[in-house]
């Protein structure tokens, strides 16, 4: 029988504790997730029928602090996924230098079938069943696929009526008038656009030689490509759930943007138009995006899209991995073999946690700061974390997503260590 999710995403720890000299039962621990929620969410339906939808909240680590990590709406959502998800984002806080271990949520649904009142009333009730089991110092969710600030606000605010006192602080990425950070809502863009800034200037790139492809133009996707774009980078193709589109001098970023969103009304919560709408471009697949010949190839959509199959046809010279988990195991041998750089998931898209931190420290002090010093702060700490991954890889001769685990590992195992492990217990520390 294949792995599954979580079992595949556990593989990638494996594969770095052969380069780090760490407590073996660190690396037991992380092979478990803490807790697991599974619940299922009557939804009254808006023609008054019933529906049933489930639901799961996974929290993978509390090493290193309150779990935290987002909620997923998708038809796809299963627990290993979500389990995977959780772990990663227990390495990923542990490379920020967060004190945060890792969680994940998600609900088996396709959101844009239900109403907005539907949408509101599945959101609330799946937070009056996890209410027990997150909180302010315990575990912290942040939007994810196919949820946004909206969904975060109404659910803050279900938290809040269920413990009878208001807590911003249960919930990130909520919208700026409920307690929400600046500069929140492209932080994931964001931080992945400092990290190829940093890759830019070690190899002398000029932003209008180079030309990206991204896949996935969402939240994530939209954030970067507008970086990109103002940068002078050619980003020449882009793509949704319903195909792609190509320009070989470049889209117009802003227009495409204005698009895409253009069919979101204020009581809509999806935007129902595509990139494929758009005037004067081709119209290619998806598939088709992944293996142009580009200099930078960005998922930002969903994972495991770049596999064995399509690996060895990637033109790209480097993938900056917005979306989590779009590499399987099998195409990260390949890719390597054919020297493409990979800035890593853990990495690359660790901007959005690191501002749902800050949005979590305004909450608790109550003191808000601008979106310029939030953009500084991010900008710091990716660059002094990509920082790390790149001077670890080059002292182990590793590629950064083998570095970036190697670096988890051994932030985790500092905290595991701090508590006591076998060489204490039987004296020889
Ligand atoms: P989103 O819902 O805003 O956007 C997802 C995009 O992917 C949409 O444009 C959608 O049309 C597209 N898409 C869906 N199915 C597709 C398919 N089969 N092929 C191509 N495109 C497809 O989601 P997001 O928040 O931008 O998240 C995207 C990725 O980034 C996910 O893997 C998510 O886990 C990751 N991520 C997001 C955040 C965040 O803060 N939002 C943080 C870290 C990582």
């Amino acid at each position: 029988m294949g792995k599954n999710a979580f079992e595949r995403a556990l593989a990638r720890l494996d594969q770095a504790a052969n380069h780090v000299e760490i407590p073996a039962e660190t690396f037991k621990r992380l092979h478990f997730p803490k807790a697991i929620l599974s619940v299922s969410i009557p939804v009254r339906r808006d023609d008054g029928s019933l529906e049933v939808y489930q639901g799961y909240r996974v929290q993978h680590s509390d090493l290193l602090g309150p779990c935290k990590g987002g909620l997923r709406y998708h038809p796809d959502v299963d627990l290993d996924e979500v389990k995977a998800l959780a772990f990663w984002m227990t390495c990923k806080c542990a490379i920020m230098n967060l004190p945060y271990g890792g969680a994940k949520g998600g609900v088996a649904v396709d959101p844009k079938d239900l109403s907005m009142l539907e949408l509101e009333r599945l959101s609330r009730g799946f937070i009056r069943r996890i209410a027990d089991f997150i909180g302010p110092e315990v575990d912290i969710p942040a939007p994810d696929v196919y949820t946004n600030e909206r969904i975060m606000g109404w659910m803050m605010d279900e938290y809040s009526d269920v413990v009878r006192r208001r807590s911003p602080a249960v919930i990130t990425g909520k919208p700026l008038a409920l307690g929400g950070s600046a500069g929140r809502a492209g932080a994931t863009g964001r931080g992945g656009y400092f990290c190829l800034r940093e890759l830019a200037r070690e190899r002398d790139w000029k932003a209008e030689d180079i030309r990206i492809a991204i896949h996935g133009f969402g939240n994530a996707g939209q954030s970067i490509a507008r970086l990109l774009h103002e940068d002078g980078y050619k980003v020449v193709a882009v793509s949704d759930s319903c195909g792609g589109i190509i320009n070989k001098e470049g889209l117009d970023i802003p227009e495409v943007i204005k698009g895409k969103t253009a069919g979101r009304k204020v009581e809509q919560v999806y935007c129902q138009d595509s990139v494929c709408d758009q005037d004067g471009v081709d119209v290619i697949s998806n598939e088709e995006l992944l293996t142009l010949d580009v200099d930078v190839l960005i998922p930002a959509a969903l994972d495991d899209v770049i596999t064995g199959d399509n690996a060895g046809d990637i033109r790209a010279d480097v993938i900056l991995e917005l979306a989590n988990g779009p590499t399987t195991m099998e195409a990260d041998r390949v890719l390597d073999e054919r020297n493409i750089t990979v800035i890593p998931d853990i990495l690359a898209n660790a901007g959005g946690v690191t501002v749902s931190y800050y949005e979590w420290v305004q909450n608790r002090t109550g003191d808000y700061w601008s979106e310029d010093e939030v953009d500084q702060r991010l900008e710091k700490r990716m660059r002094e974390q990509f920082a790390a991954v790149m001077e670890l890889a080059d002292d182990l001769e590793l590629s950064f997503r083998e570095a970036a685990y190697c670096l988890a590992l051994k932030r985790l195992s500092a905290a595991a260590e701090a508590m006591g492990t076998q060489a204490l217990f039987n004296g020889k520390n």
